[in-house]
């Protein structure tokens, strides 16, 4: 059993991406220079995984049956989708381990072209699980050769080009795939409806992303009081992968400027000098909602012309800054576009308040 990362159009992706510029940033894992700490982070075990349980016990039991029929077949695939950072690419891994299976990952943008796709079909080995990022990503081509692959594990493909082309139907080993994405309605029909298992991923219940915090401190070898541990949570944006960064963050702050131990008075300081405040909002969101108060007040605002007033790209802003901002009830979305609401207006007036 192992990872197998070293599907070539992978490597790409991940160098295209960069250091978050933000703290709060859920896009991407924050890899550069702390690879080896967040691979540490990641459980491995629905032991360890930390809350999702609705979904871990859909998992389990999909699982267990699986190896109870003990026929050689492998689970259905599986779609997880929800905001970035909340634990798809970690629950491919635990299942992958769960099933005793090989992990092969890739994403839909690294697959340029039906015969990449082909090529990682035709590698795989018996009850391999194949983790497809971003897979509404996907391109029309390729993936209309994963449909028959999931379906009845056949990979049809064309030989030679013009008149002397001829096409080929490959039966391939029964695989599982794990599909994850950020946004389900772009993903096509056909597509959807290959997949048995689908999933939604919720934000996290505040006591978890504590039990994620305590969790990660421990790994990190760095003592944090109780009420830190609830102090970093409420900033967490109730998400796993913004939590572990702050913890970091937080650990470098109290190795610098500390003993190493955080308390509550150093993670506030820490948390003042990075600007989270105490909703987990930081300078680029409160930003965006003073931009939009301030040109708009409580009227919607269309998401290009939002994007254009931030500087930001429109996906950018749908995937990675909003979904949170909803969650907490500070925008809205409607007809007309995203609006600002009562409650985002009273924080950003309190913050005022206190900085005047
Ligand atoms: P996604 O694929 O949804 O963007 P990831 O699976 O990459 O999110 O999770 C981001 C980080 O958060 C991971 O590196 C992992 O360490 C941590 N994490 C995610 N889910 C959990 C969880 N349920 N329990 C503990 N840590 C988690």
């Amino acid at each position: 059993m192992g990872i197998e990362r070293s599907i070539e159009t992978e490597e790409q992706t991940r160098a295209d991406q960069k250091e978050p510029h933000r703290i709060v940033d859920t896009n991407l894992d924050d890899e550069s220079g702390e690879q080896t700490d967040e691979i540490s982070l990641r459980p491995v075990t629905f032991a360890e995984y930390i809350g999702q349980e609705r979904l871990k016990s859909n998992l389990k039991l999909a699982i267990d049956a699986v190896k109870k029929r003990a026929d050689g077949s492998a689970l259905d695939h599986v779609l997880l989708y929800g905001p970035p950072g909340l634990g798809k690419t970690t629950m491919a891994n635990v299942i992958a381990h769960e099933m005793g299976a090989n992990l092969r990952v890739t994403s839909g943008p690294a697959i340029e072209r039906a015969g990449d796709l082909a090529s990682i079909l035709t590698n795989l080995q018996p009850g391999d699980v194949l983790f497809i990022d971003e897979i509404h990503r996907l391109r029309r081509a390729v993936e209309e050769i994963l449909y028959s692959a999931m379906e009845d594990c056949k990979l049809d493909i064309v030989i030679g080009k013009g008149p002397a082309a001829r096409s080929v139907r490959l039966d391939l080993p029964k695989f599982t795939v794990i599909g994850a994405t950020t946004r389900t309605g772009s993903l096509a029909g056909p597509l959807r409806d290959r997949f048995g298992l689908i999933h939604r991923l919720e934000y996290y219940k505040l006591p978890e992303i504590k039990r994620i915090i305590g969790r990660t401190a421990k790994l990190l070898s760095t003592e944090i009081s109780d009420e830190a541990t609830g102090l970093l949570a409420t900033r967490s944006r109730l998400t796993p992968r913004i939590a572990n960064r702050l913890t970091k963050r937080v650990r470098d702050y109290a190795d610098v400027h500390g003993d190493g131990v955080i308390d509550v008075e150093l993670a506030t300081r820490a948390l003042a000098m990075m600007e989270i405040d105490e909703l987990g909002l930081d300078p680029a969101d409160r930003n965006m909602l003073e931009l939009m108060l301030e040109n708009y007040g409580e009227r919607p605002v269309g998401l290009n012309t939002l994007a254009a007033l931030t500087g930001d790209e429109a996906a950018t802003i749908e995937d990675y800054y909003e979904p949170y901002l909803l969650q907490l009830g500070l925008i809205e979305r409607t007809p007309r576009g995203r609006a600002i609401t009562e409650k985002a207006r009273q924080h950003l007036a309190k913050l005022h308040s206190i900085s005047n």
